[in-house]
Protein backbone atom coordinates (compact mmCIF):
# COMPACT_ATOMS: atom_id res chain seq x y z
CA UNK A 1 0.00 0.00 0.00
CA UNK A 2 1.96 3.27 -1.40
CA UNK A 3 2.07 6.46 1.22
CA UNK A 4 1.58 5.31 4.88
CA UNK A 5 3.18 7.83 7.05
CA UNK A 6 6.06 5.74 7.77
CA UNK A 7 6.65 5.70 3.69
CA UNK A 8 6.62 9.44 3.63
CA UNK A 9 8.83 10.11 6.73
CA UNK A 10 11.24 8.14 4.52
CA UNK A 11 10.31 9.32 1.64
CA UNK A 12 11.35 12.71 3.07
CA UNK A 13 14.72 11.44 4.16
CA UNK A 14 16.06 10.40 1.45
CA UNK A 15 14.73 12.93 -0.53
CA UNK A 16 17.11 15.44 1.61
CA UNK A 17 19.87 12.62 1.89
CA UNK A 18 20.03 12.93 -1.99
CA UNK A 19 20.45 17.05 -1.76
CA UNK A 20 23.64 16.44 0.73
CA UNK A 21 21.49 16.75 3.78
CA UNK A 22 22.70 14.64 7.21
CA UNK A 23 19.96 12.76 8.79
CA UNK A 24 19.68 13.43 12.12
CA UNK A 25 17.43 11.74 15.00
CA UNK A 26 14.49 13.98 16.67
CA UNK A 27 15.77 15.00 19.78
CA UNK A 28 14.00 14.11 23.32
CA UNK A 29 10.55 16.21 24.37
CA UNK A 30 12.43 17.26 27.20
CA UNK A 31 14.28 20.31 25.81
CA UNK A 32 17.86 20.02 26.52
CA UNK A 33 19.26 22.77 28.66
CA UNK A 34 16.74 25.20 27.06
CA UNK A 35 14.74 26.73 30.48
CA UNK A 36 12.39 29.20 28.16
CA UNK A 37 11.10 25.88 26.73
CA UNK A 38 8.25 23.70 27.84
CA UNK A 39 8.25 20.66 25.62
CA UNK A 40 10.04 20.67 22.25
CA UNK A 41 7.94 22.42 19.47
CA UNK A 42 9.37 22.17 16.33
CA UNK A 43 12.13 20.52 14.36
CA UNK A 44 14.83 23.66 14.47
CA UNK A 45 14.54 23.17 18.59
CA UNK A 46 17.56 21.25 18.73
CA UNK A 47 19.55 22.65 16.38
CA UNK A 48 18.64 26.69 17.93
CA UNK A 49 22.70 27.01 19.71
CA UNK A 50 23.84 26.09 16.19
CA UNK A 51 21.51 28.78 14.19
CA UNK A 52 22.88 31.00 17.36
CA UNK A 53 26.81 30.32 15.59
CA UNK A 54 27.14 28.73 19.42
CA UNK A 55 27.16 25.04 18.60
CA UNK A 56 29.40 24.42 14.95
CA UNK A 57 28.26 20.90 13.49
CA UNK A 58 30.35 19.02 11.35
CA UNK A 59 27.23 19.64 8.39
CA UNK A 60 25.81 22.57 6.81
CA UNK A 61 22.38 20.98 5.80
CA UNK A 62 20.52 18.67 8.38
CA UNK A 63 17.57 16.58 7.78
CA UNK A 64 15.06 14.92 10.55
CA UNK A 65 11.56 13.46 11.75
CA UNK A 66 11.18 15.55 15.05
CA UNK A 67 8.72 14.50 17.94
CA UNK A 68 6.99 17.63 19.26
CA UNK A 69 4.33 18.65 21.80
CA UNK A 70 2.14 21.53 21.96
CA UNK A 71 0.17 21.41 24.63
CA UNK A 72 1.77 24.96 26.62
CA UNK A 73 4.12 27.83 25.75
CA UNK A 74 4.20 29.50 22.78
CA UNK A 75 2.70 26.70 20.47
CA UNK A 76 -0.33 25.42 22.22
CA UNK A 77 -2.70 23.65 20.52
CA UNK A 78 -4.58 21.48 23.63
CA UNK A 79 -7.93 23.35 22.34
CA UNK A 80 -7.62 22.98 19.17
CA UNK A 81 -7.82 19.11 19.41
CA UNK A 82 -11.06 17.40 18.47
CA UNK A 83 -12.20 20.79 17.09
CA UNK A 84 -10.03 21.12 13.49
CA UNK A 85 -8.81 18.56 11.42
CA UNK A 86 -5.32 19.56 11.52
CA UNK A 87 -4.23 19.86 15.01
CA UNK A 88 -2.74 17.34 17.45
CA UNK A 89 -1.28 18.08 20.68
CA UNK A 90 1.67 15.53 19.41
CA UNK A 91 2.82 15.64 16.18
CA UNK A 92 5.68 14.88 14.08
CA UNK A 93 7.10 17.20 12.22
CA UNK A 94 9.56 16.73 9.06
CA UNK A 95 12.24 19.25 8.82
CA UNK A 96 15.17 20.53 6.22
CA UNK A 97 17.44 22.78 7.64
CA UNK A 98 20.49 24.94 6.40
CA UNK A 99 23.29 26.35 8.94
CA UNK A 100 24.93 29.41 7.27
CA UNK A 101 24.53 26.99 3.86
CA UNK A 102 21.95 27.68 1.01
CA UNK A 103 19.27 30.48 1.57
CA UNK A 104 15.97 31.19 0.22
CA UNK A 105 16.33 30.20 -3.44
CA UNK A 106 17.32 26.68 -2.45
CA UNK A 107 15.21 26.16 0.02
CA UNK A 108 11.57 27.12 -1.78
CA UNK A 109 12.89 24.87 -4.42
CA UNK A 110 14.06 22.03 -2.66
CA UNK A 111 10.04 21.88 -1.58
CA UNK A 112 8.42 22.92 -4.59
CA UNK A 113 10.44 19.22 -6.03
CA UNK A 114 9.41 17.56 -3.13
CA UNK A 115 6.14 18.64 -3.34
CA UNK A 116 5.47 18.08 -6.96
CA UNK A 117 7.97 16.49 -8.63
CA UNK A 118 6.58 13.13 -9.91
CA UNK A 119 9.83 11.25 -8.24
CA UNK A 120 8.38 12.02 -5.30
CA UNK A 121 4.73 13.53 -3.67
CA UNK A 122 3.64 14.76 -7.36
CA UNK A 123 0.88 16.29 -5.51
CA UNK A 124 -1.27 18.39 -7.58
CA UNK A 125 -0.15 22.01 -7.85
CA UNK A 126 -3.42 23.63 -8.66
CA UNK A 127 -4.21 22.68 -5.23
CA UNK A 128 -1.21 24.60 -3.51
CA UNK A 129 -1.23 28.25 -1.97
CA UNK A 130 1.76 29.91 -0.73
CA UNK A 131 2.10 33.23 1.47
CA UNK A 132 5.29 35.03 1.98
CA UNK A 133 5.65 37.68 4.88
CA UNK A 134 4.41 40.89 3.49
CA UNK A 135 7.73 42.58 2.73
CA UNK A 136 9.65 39.79 0.85
CA UNK A 137 10.13 40.21 -2.50
CA UNK A 138 12.98 38.24 -2.90
CA UNK A 139 10.60 35.13 -1.73
CA UNK A 140 8.15 36.41 -4.01
CA UNK A 141 9.99 36.26 -6.97
CA UNK A 142 11.30 33.17 -6.22
CA UNK A 143 7.85 31.84 -6.08
CA UNK A 144 6.38 33.67 -8.64
CA UNK A 145 9.48 33.84 -11.28
CA UNK A 146 11.37 30.94 -10.95
CA UNK A 147 8.83 28.65 -9.66
CA UNK A 148 6.14 29.77 -12.25
CA UNK A 149 3.43 30.38 -9.56
CA UNK A 150 0.77 32.87 -10.40
CA UNK A 151 1.03 36.24 -8.31
CA UNK A 152 -2.77 35.48 -7.57
CA UNK A 153 -1.79 32.42 -5.60
CA UNK A 154 0.89 34.46 -3.68
CA UNK A 155 -0.37 35.96 -0.48
CA UNK A 156 0.93 38.72 1.43
CA UNK A 157 0.91 38.39 5.46
CA UNK A 158 2.39 40.57 8.31
CA UNK A 159 2.91 39.19 11.56
CA UNK A 160 -0.56 39.06 13.61
CA UNK A 161 0.52 39.65 17.28
CA UNK A 162 -2.10 38.16 19.44
CA UNK A 163 -4.64 36.95 17.28
CA UNK A 164 -4.35 33.48 18.38
CA UNK A 165 -5.59 31.83 15.20
CA UNK A 166 -4.51 34.79 13.24
CA UNK A 167 -1.93 33.24 10.46
CA UNK A 168 1.31 34.92 11.45
CA UNK A 169 4.37 35.05 8.85
CA UNK A 170 7.19 35.74 11.00
CA UNK A 171 8.14 32.98 12.68
CA UNK A 172 9.45 32.86 16.74
CA UNK A 173 10.09 29.72 18.39
CA UNK A 174 9.51 31.21 21.65
CA UNK A 175 9.64 34.72 23.21
CA UNK A 176 13.39 35.14 22.53
CA UNK A 177 15.66 32.92 20.03
CA UNK A 178 16.10 32.14 16.18
CA UNK A 179 13.52 33.75 14.23
CA UNK A 180 12.67 35.31 10.96
CA UNK A 181 10.27 35.99 8.33
CA UNK A 182 8.47 32.71 6.86
CA UNK A 183 6.79 30.98 3.70
CA UNK A 184 4.44 28.92 3.99
CA UNK A 185 2.45 26.31 1.49
CA UNK A 186 -1.28 25.49 1.81
CA UNK A 187 -3.19 22.98 0.10
CA UNK A 188 -6.62 23.41 -0.75
CA UNK A 189 -8.82 20.26 0.33
CA UNK A 190 -11.88 21.39 -1.71
CA UNK A 191 -14.41 23.95 -1.74
CA UNK A 192 -17.16 21.61 0.09
CA UNK A 193 -15.13 22.43 3.35
CA UNK A 194 -15.26 25.25 5.37
CA UNK A 195 -12.52 27.60 5.43
CA UNK A 196 -11.13 30.75 3.64
CA UNK A 197 -7.36 31.77 2.40
CA UNK A 198 -4.69 32.56 5.32
CA UNK A 199 -5.20 36.50 5.73
CA UNK A 200 -8.87 36.46 4.93
CA UNK A 201 -11.27 36.05 7.98
CA UNK A 202 -12.20 32.37 7.63
CA UNK A 203 -8.72 31.32 7.32
CA UNK A 204 -9.13 29.49 10.73
CA UNK A 205 -11.31 26.76 8.77
CA UNK A 206 -9.98 23.33 7.47
CA UNK A 207 -10.48 23.95 3.54
CA UNK A 208 -7.02 25.52 3.43
CA UNK A 209 -4.18 23.53 5.42
CA UNK A 210 -1.40 25.24 5.92
CA UNK A 211 1.37 22.21 4.98
CA UNK A 212 4.94 23.18 5.41
CA UNK A 213 6.47 26.17 6.79
CA UNK A 214 9.93 27.45 5.87
CA UNK A 215 11.70 30.02 7.93
CA UNK A 216 14.73 32.09 6.97
CA UNK A 217 16.05 32.88 9.75
CA UNK A 218 17.83 35.64 10.28
CA UNK A 219 17.35 37.15 14.06
CA UNK A 220 18.04 36.53 17.46
CA UNK A 221 14.58 37.74 19.07
CA UNK A 222 16.33 39.64 22.98
CA UNK A 223 13.70 39.67 25.62
CA UNK A 224 12.91 43.02 24.97
CA UNK A 225 12.12 43.03 21.46
CA UNK A 226 15.00 43.71 19.68
CA UNK A 227 15.99 41.82 16.81
CA UNK A 228 20.20 41.06 16.40
CA UNK A 229 21.12 39.07 12.97
CA UNK A 230 22.00 35.83 13.21
CA UNK A 231 25.57 34.97 12.52
CA UNK A 232 24.65 33.69 8.87
CA UNK A 233 21.14 33.22 7.19
CA UNK A 234 20.10 30.07 7.41
CA UNK A 235 16.66 28.09 6.62
CA UNK A 236 14.24 25.94 9.14
CA UNK A 237 11.87 24.18 7.62
CA UNK A 238 8.71 22.32 9.02
CA UNK A 239 6.34 19.55 7.44
CA UNK A 240 3.47 18.22 9.57
CA UNK A 241 3.58 14.23 8.87
CA UNK A 242 0.12 14.02 9.48
CA UNK A 243 -1.31 16.62 7.47
CA UNK A 244 0.67 15.46 4.08
CA UNK A 245 -0.25 12.25 4.95
CA UNK A 246 -3.73 13.14 4.91
CA UNK A 247 -3.10 14.68 1.51
CA UNK A 248 -1.01 11.85 -0.07
CA UNK A 249 -3.87 9.01 1.29
CA UNK A 250 -6.56 11.14 -0.22
CA UNK A 251 -8.49 11.95 3.22
CA UNK A 252 -9.81 15.57 4.50
CA UNK A 253 -8.50 15.25 7.86
CA UNK A 254 -5.52 13.77 10.01
CA UNK A 255 -7.55 11.57 12.16
CA UNK A 256 -8.24 9.70 9.15
CA UNK A 257 -5.03 8.62 8.34
CA UNK A 258 -3.50 5.10 8.56
CA UNK A 259 -1.55 6.02 11.88
CA UNK A 260 -4.60 7.66 13.57
CA UNK A 261 -8.03 5.01 12.03
CA UNK A 262 -5.64 2.77 13.96
CA UNK A 263 -5.52 4.57 17.16
CA UNK A 264 -9.24 5.21 17.08
CA UNK A 265 -10.28 1.80 16.17
CA UNK A 266 -8.05 0.13 18.84
CA UNK A 267 -10.06 2.74 21.36
CA UNK A 268 -13.48 1.99 20.33
CA UNK A 269 -12.89 -1.49 21.06
CA UNK A 270 -11.83 -1.06 24.13
CA UNK A 271 -14.60 1.27 24.95
CA UNK A 272 -16.57 -1.27 23.47
CA UNK A 273 -18.22 1.72 20.97
CA UNK A 274 -18.56 1.84 17.61
CA UNK A 275 -19.39 5.51 16.70
CA UNK A 276 -15.98 6.11 14.58
CA UNK A 277 -16.89 10.23 13.78
CA UNK A 278 -17.12 11.07 17.85
CA UNK A 279 -14.13 13.56 18.17
CA UNK A 280 -14.03 11.94 21.98
CA UNK A 281 -12.63 8.96 19.92
CA UNK A 282 -9.77 11.54 18.39
CA UNK A 283 -9.09 13.18 21.48
CA UNK A 284 -8.27 9.84 23.02
CA UNK A 285 -6.17 8.78 20.30
CA UNK A 286 -3.71 12.15 20.25
CA UNK A 287 -3.89 12.33 23.96
CA UNK A 288 -2.66 8.62 24.35
CA UNK A 289 0.05 10.05 21.78
CA UNK A 290 1.60 12.80 23.54
CA UNK A 291 1.48 11.13 27.01
CA UNK A 292 3.35 8.00 26.10
CA UNK A 293 6.10 9.74 24.00
CA UNK A 294 5.86 11.99 27.07
CA UNK A 295 6.50 9.66 29.63
CA UNK A 296 8.87 7.46 27.43
CA UNK A 297 11.47 10.77 27.19
CA UNK A 298 11.12 11.28 31.18
CA UNK A 299 7.97 13.44 32.20
CA UNK A 300 6.09 11.65 34.95
CA UNK A 301 2.63 13.31 36.22
CA UNK A 302 3.17 15.82 38.83
CA UNK A 303 1.42 18.67 40.63
CA UNK A 304 4.05 20.80 38.56
CA UNK A 305 5.24 22.38 36.00
CA UNK A 306 5.43 19.72 32.72
CA UNK A 307 4.05 17.10 34.91
CA UNK A 308 1.24 18.73 35.59
CA UNK A 309 0.64 19.36 32.06
CA UNK A 310 0.89 15.74 31.57
CA UNK A 311 -1.10 15.12 34.15
CA UNK A 312 -3.89 17.66 33.12
CA UNK A 313 -3.60 15.95 29.19
CA UNK A 314 -4.29 12.36 31.06
CA UNK A 315 -6.92 13.73 32.76
CA UNK A 316 -9.01 15.12 29.64
CA UNK A 317 -8.47 11.75 27.88
CA UNK A 318 -10.21 10.08 31.44
CA UNK A 319 -12.78 12.29 30.97
CA UNK A 320 -13.90 11.97 27.08
CA UNK A 321 -13.20 8.12 27.71
CA UNK A 322 -15.78 8.74 30.79
CA UNK A 323 -18.00 10.67 28.34
CA UNK A 324 -18.34 7.42 26.00
CA UNK A 325 -18.86 5.11 29.03
CA UNK A 326 -15.76 4.00 30.13
CA UNK A 327 -16.15 3.11 34.09
CA UNK A 328 -12.77 1.34 34.47
CA UNK A 329 -9.43 1.96 33.54
CA UNK A 330 -9.03 2.25 29.86
CA UNK A 331 -6.73 5.01 29.03
CA UNK A 332 -3.42 2.57 29.81
CA UNK A 333 -4.68 -0.21 27.45
CA UNK A 334 -4.22 2.57 24.32
CA UNK A 335 -0.40 2.14 25.06
CA UNK A 336 -0.19 -1.07 23.39
CA UNK A 337 -1.64 0.37 19.91
CA UNK A 338 0.44 2.87 19.60
CA UNK A 339 3.14 0.69 20.55
CA UNK A 340 1.90 -1.20 17.34
CA UNK A 341 1.99 1.24 15.51
CA UNK A 342 4.91 3.43 15.70
CA UNK A 343 7.49 1.64 18.16
CA UNK A 344 9.26 0.71 14.97
CA UNK A 345 9.89 4.55 13.91
CA UNK A 346 10.28 5.17 18.04
CA UNK A 347 11.65 2.14 19.94
CA UNK A 348 11.69 4.01 23.42
CA UNK A 349 8.53 3.67 22.92
CA UNK A 350 8.64 -0.08 23.13
CA UNK A 351 11.56 0.26 25.46
CA UNK A 352 9.37 2.16 28.10
CA UNK A 353 6.02 0.65 27.56
CA UNK A 354 5.44 -0.81 30.63
CA UNK A 355 6.70 1.88 32.40
CA UNK A 356 4.11 4.39 30.53
CA UNK A 357 1.15 1.78 30.91
CA UNK A 358 2.22 1.58 34.42
CA UNK A 359 2.51 5.81 34.97
CA UNK A 360 -1.04 6.03 33.49
CA UNK A 361 -3.37 3.57 34.76
CA UNK A 362 -1.71 4.46 38.62
CA UNK A 363 -2.66 8.57 37.33
CA UNK A 364 -6.28 7.14 35.64
CA UNK A 365 -7.27 5.59 39.34
CA UNK A 366 -6.47 8.35 41.58
CA UNK A 367 -8.22 10.68 38.82
CA UNK A 368 -10.94 7.58 38.88
CA UNK A 369 -11.34 9.12 42.67
CA UNK A 370 -12.92 12.41 42.24
CA UNK A 371 -14.09 11.88 38.28
CA UNK A 372 -17.53 11.10 39.12
CA UNK A 373 -18.08 13.12 42.01
CA UNK A 374 -16.72 16.21 40.35
CA UNK A 375 -18.38 15.61 37.16
CA UNK A 376 -21.88 15.14 39.27
CA UNK A 377 -20.99 18.58 41.10
CA UNK A 378 -20.05 19.99 37.76
CA UNK A 379 -23.82 18.94 36.31
CA UNK A 380 -25.12 20.27 38.75
CA UNK A 381 -23.68 24.05 38.85
CA UNK A 382 -24.50 23.83 35.37
CA UNK A 383 -28.40 23.10 35.86
CA UNK A 384 -29.53 26.20 34.86
CA UNK A 385 -26.87 27.47 32.28
CA UNK A 386 -27.13 27.74 28.40
CA UNK A 387 -25.10 28.99 25.91
CA UNK A 388 -23.33 32.06 26.19
CA UNK A 389 -23.33 31.86 29.95
CA UNK A 390 -20.56 31.71 32.28
CA UNK A 391 -20.12 29.47 34.95
CA UNK A 392 -18.37 30.68 38.13
CA UNK A 393 -15.13 30.74 39.40
CA UNK A 394 -15.96 29.21 42.72
CA UNK A 395 -17.53 26.62 41.10
CA UNK A 396 -14.28 26.05 38.85
CA UNK A 397 -12.33 26.61 41.53
CA UNK A 398 -14.10 23.97 44.17
CA UNK A 399 -13.43 21.61 41.16
CA UNK A 400 -10.28 22.10 40.70
CA UNK A 401 -9.54 22.11 44.69
CA UNK A 402 -11.43 19.31 45.54
CA UNK A 403 -11.81 17.04 42.55
CA UNK A 404 -8.79 17.49 40.89
CA UNK A 405 -10.08 18.84 37.85
CA UNK A 406 -7.62 21.35 36.24
CA UNK A 407 -9.25 23.94 35.13
CA UNK A 408 -8.67 23.65 31.07
CA UNK A 409 -10.29 19.98 31.49
CA UNK A 410 -13.29 21.65 33.45
CA UNK A 411 -13.28 24.56 30.38
CA UNK A 412 -13.20 21.66 27.99
CA UNK A 413 -16.17 20.20 29.39
CA UNK A 414 -18.56 23.53 29.33
CA UNK A 415 -16.91 24.50 26.04
CA UNK A 416 -19.28 21.49 24.24
CA UNK A 417 -22.39 23.69 25.59
CA UNK A 418 -21.10 27.06 25.03
CA UNK A 419 -19.95 27.93 28.77
CA UNK A 420 -17.50 30.17 29.89
CA UNK A 421 -15.68 30.35 33.02
CA UNK A 422 -15.57 33.11 35.29
CA UNK A 423 -11.54 32.77 35.38
CA UNK A 424 -10.84 36.46 37.44
CA UNK A 425 -13.00 34.51 39.90
CA UNK A 426 -11.08 31.72 39.86
CA UNK A 427 -7.74 33.19 40.14
CA UNK A 428 -8.92 34.91 42.73
CA UNK A 429 -9.50 31.55 44.80
CA UNK A 430 -6.24 30.37 43.71
CA UNK A 431 -4.49 33.45 44.90
CA UNK A 432 -6.51 33.19 48.29
CA UNK A 433 -5.48 30.11 48.83
CA UNK A 434 -1.61 30.09 48.45
CA UNK A 435 -1.77 33.06 50.61
CA UNK A 436 -3.81 30.69 53.09
CA UNK A 437 -0.81 28.23 52.12
CA UNK A 438 1.90 30.72 52.87
CA UNK A 439 0.55 32.07 56.09
CA UNK A 440 -0.27 28.15 57.38
CA UNK A 441 3.65 27.56 56.75
CA UNK A 442 4.85 30.95 58.71
CA UNK A 443 3.56 28.58 62.04
CA UNK A 444 5.74 26.47 63.36
CA UNK A 445 3.91 23.16 63.50
CA UNK A 446 4.85 19.51 64.35
CA UNK A 447 3.45 18.32 60.78
CA UNK A 448 4.02 14.67 62.06
CA UNK A 449 1.41 14.78 64.42
CA UNK A 450 -1.42 15.70 61.97
CA UNK A 451 -0.67 13.47 59.00
CA UNK A 452 -3.44 11.92 58.39
CA UNK A 453 -4.78 15.80 57.35
CA UNK A 454 -4.40 15.54 54.01
CA UNK A 455 -2.03 18.14 52.56
CA UNK A 456 -3.38 20.40 49.98
CA UNK A 457 -2.40 20.31 46.96
CA UNK A 458 -1.36 23.81 45.64
CA UNK A 459 -0.95 24.38 41.73
CA UNK A 460 2.03 26.23 41.48
CA UNK A 461 3.57 25.34 37.95
CA UNK A 462 2.82 28.08 36.05
CA UNK A 463 4.44 30.29 38.85
CA UNK A 464 7.50 28.50 38.94
CA UNK A 465 7.72 27.55 35.20
CA UNK A 466 7.82 31.42 35.16
CA UNK A 467 10.09 32.45 37.85
CA UNK A 468 12.52 30.20 35.77
CA UNK A 469 11.87 32.20 32.94
CA UNK A 470 9.52 29.58 30.97
CA UNK A 471 6.72 30.89 29.17
CA UNK A 472 3.63 28.73 29.35
P1 LIG B 1 -1.24 26.17 12.10
O1 LIG B 1 -1.27 27.57 11.58
O2 LIG B 1 -2.00 25.22 11.24
O3 LIG B 1 -1.61 26.10 13.55
P2 LIG B 1 1.53 26.59 12.58
O4 LIG B 1 1.76 27.74 11.66
O5 LIG B 1 1.27 26.89 14.01
O6 LIG B 1 0.31 25.69 12.02
P3 LIG B 1 4.31 25.86 12.38
O7 LIG B 1 4.78 26.41 13.67
O8 LIG B 1 4.59 26.66 11.17
O9 LIG B 1 2.73 25.54 12.48
O10 LIG B 1 4.85 24.36 12.24
C1 LIG B 1 5.30 23.79 11.00
C2 LIG B 1 4.35 22.72 10.48
O11 LIG B 1 4.04 21.76 11.48
C3 LIG B 1 3.00 23.26 10.04
O12 LIG B 1 3.06 23.78 8.75
C4 LIG B 1 2.13 22.02 10.12
O13 LIG B 1 2.28 21.21 8.95
C5 LIG B 1 2.72 21.27 11.28
N1 LIG B 1 1.95 21.50 12.53
C6 LIG B 1 1.97 22.60 13.31
N2 LIG B 1 1.19 22.47 14.39
C7 LIG B 1 0.66 21.23 14.30
C8 LIG B 1 -0.20 20.48 15.14
N3 LIG B 1 -0.66 20.98 16.27
N4 LIG B 1 -0.54 19.24 14.75
C9 LIG B 1 -0.07 18.71 13.59
N5 LIG B 1 0.76 19.37 12.76
C10 LIG B 1 1.14 20.61 13.10
MG1 LIG C 1 -0.42 26.76 15.12
MG1 LIG D 1 0.21 28.78 10.61
MG1 LIG E 1 3.31 28.01 10.23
Amino acid sequence: QPFRSADIRQAFIDFFISKQHTPVSSSSLIPHNDPTLLFTNAGMNQFKETFLGMEPRDYTRAVTSQKCVRAGGKHNDLDNVGYTARHHTFFEMLGNFSFGDYFKQAGIEYIWEFLTSDKWLAIDKDRLYVTIYETDDEAFDIWNKNIGIPSERIIRIGDNKGAPYASDNFWTMGDTGPCGPCTEVFYDHGADIEGGLPGTPEEDGDRYIEIWNCVFMQFNRQKDGTLLPLPAPSVDTGMGLERISAIMQGVHGNYEIDLFTHLMDAAAEILEIDNEQQSSLKVIADHIRAVSFLIADGVMPSNEGRGYVLRRVIRRAVRHGNKLGADSDFFYKMVAPLVAEMGTAYPELKDKQSVIENAIQKEEAQFAKTLAQGLRLLASELEGLQDGDTLSGEAAFKLYDTYGFPLDLTADITRERGIAIDETEFDEHMQAQRERARDAGKFDVDYSSVIQVETPTTFIGYEQLEEDGVTV
